[in-house]
């Protein structure tokens, strides 16, 4: 459909959650390095969030499985990164 805002389009999407085993966690650290920090801004499901002692903290709900954390913090090895178990995460669906 033309002219439907991307915000709509995602919103077809659905997510089942895997409730006590997030498929992707941040590893404890004291000062998120640039890498880490700037996920907070690029994730494009806004799972990053940054804490009041600033670190680095995700909630994996509604991640779309996009690999661009996984990408980012390749070198600095700071996210453990997991695609969901069969049946669980995102599922895409086409408005
Ligand atoms: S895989 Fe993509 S959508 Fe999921 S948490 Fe990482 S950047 Fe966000």
């Amino acid at each position: 459909m033309s002219g439907t805002k991307i915000e709509e389009k995602l919103f077809q999407n659905r997510y089942l959650v895997d409730a006590g085993r997030p498929h992707i966690k941040v590893r404890a650290h004291d000062a998120p390095s640039e890498e880490l920090r700037a996920l907070v801004d690029i994730c494009p499901a806004g799972c990053y969030t940054e804490t009041d002692k600033g670190t680095v903290e995700i909630v994996a709900d509604g991640c779309m499985e996009c690999g661009t954390c996984r990408i980012v913090t390749q070198e600095t090895g700071e996210i453990e990164w997991n695609y969901p178990r069969g049946g669980y995460g995102v599922l895409f669906k086409f408005g």
